[in-house]
């Protein structure tokens, strides 16, 4: 079943159901051992390091899995300034990232200026970086525009394909539609672009994850994000279980099977939920890594969930702690923009 997955790189509703389901530890292991074969077949056993910079938990969205939404008044809310974030992507330089990922809620106070004028400055400062925009939904021409300005990936989590199950996560001023238009709209433009969406979410079941990987397969993003969801103490879905890290790990696998030349991180949300998260999510196919950049002081206000790791280190102690944390399980962090091969 493994290989028939691997030859067709598509996987059926009952395939999906067995590998998401099984004891079965030997067909685990093989699962496994095949993404891991796959992944470094094309990439080696290298892992990409991006640097994540959190630079705005203001938001206007209000996703009930988000402990940054809106509604959440107990949310201790920031913003860093143009010179903060480019202090940022500098330290980061000069440890070694060569692709920044700016992420933030969606905030009004950047408008298309204000990003287009951030993205410019960090291209010219640094001509060999890659520069990756997760800051939601916009329009073809704000995309457009950041792109002109210097952004060349972006990042947008579609968070579930299935419609019924987009509504059980956002308000109703939220569509499914608008998400996924985004995502085409931004691979229409050029930008290298990553969907995704988080493993154990209220209301996920095989069908909706089935159409999330169909939808992978039809979008051929160059990068797909998924991590466990974890619940924020403060959302209407504080009291929901979360995410496995075991489901997470076997989704990789699957994700690795059917779309082999993929860039997929092992996520800060796995290593949440686990001391080894990370170093598993590589052994189990994924292939980059986003060690936190942001200024220690708004580390812990960027509050997606519960109890996130690593909110009180220092830029270069997250870069040489998942350095090590890499070469312990055999792994080389590369210095690179780390592109989709
Ligand atoms: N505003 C941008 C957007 O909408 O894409 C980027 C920021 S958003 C907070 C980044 C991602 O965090 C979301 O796509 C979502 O999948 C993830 N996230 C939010 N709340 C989470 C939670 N409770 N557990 C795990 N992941 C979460």
């Amino acid at each position: 079943m493994i290989q028939e997955i691997k030859c067709r790189r598509d996987i059926s509703i009952e395939q999906l159901e067995y590998l998401l389901t099984t004891e079965n530890k030997d067909c685990l292991e093989m699962l496994r051992e095949e993404a891991v074969q796959t992944a470094q077949k094309i990439y080696g056993n290298q892992v990409f390091i991006r640097g994540l910079i959190e630079f705005t938990n203001y938001c206007k969205n209000d996703c009930y899995y988000c402990g940054i939404r809106r509604s959440n008044h107990c949310a201790d809310r920031y913003r860093l300034t143009k010179e903060e974030i480019l202090s940022c992507t500098d330290t980061g330089y000069k440890l070694g990232f060569r692709t920044f990922v700016l992420q933030g809620g969606e905030d009004p106070y950047f408008t298309d200026e204000r990003i287009c004028e951030l993205v410019s400055e960090i291209r010219q400062k640094h001509p060999d970086c890659a520069i990756t925009l997760s800051i939601g939904e916009k329009s073809k021409e704000s995309y457009q525009r950041y792109f002109d300005a210097g952004a060349d990936r972006y990042l947008l989590r579609h968070e579930t394909a299935n419609g019924t199950h987009y509504r059980r996560l956002h308000p109703d001023e939220l569509s499914l539609e608008h998400r996924k238009q985004c995502l085409w709209d931004l691979k229409e433009i050029g930008y290298q672009v990553g969907c995704g969406f988080m493993v154990g979410s209220p209301g996920q079941t095989t069908e909706t994850l089935y159409e999330d990987l169909q939808f992978i397969r039809k979008l051929m993003p160059h990068m797909v994000g998924i991590g466990p969801f974890i619940p924020q103490k403060d959302t209407p879905f504080a009291r929901e279980p979360a995410g496995t890290m075991e489901q997470t790990l076997r989704l990789l696998s699957i994700i690795r099977l059917i779309h082999p030349h993929v860039l997929l991180p092992a996520t800060t949300a796995l290593g949440t939920i686990h001391p080894k998260g990370r170093e598993l999510g590589i052994q189990s196919g994924a292939n980059v890594v986003m060690p936190n950049l942001s200024p220690v002081d708004v580390r812990d206000k960027y509050k997606l969930y519960d109890n996130k790791i690593c909110t009180g280190d220092e830029a270069a102690e997250c870069r040489f702690c998942m350095e090590n944390r890499m070469k312990s399980i055999g792994y080389q962090v590369v210095v690179s923009r780390g592109d989709y091969i």
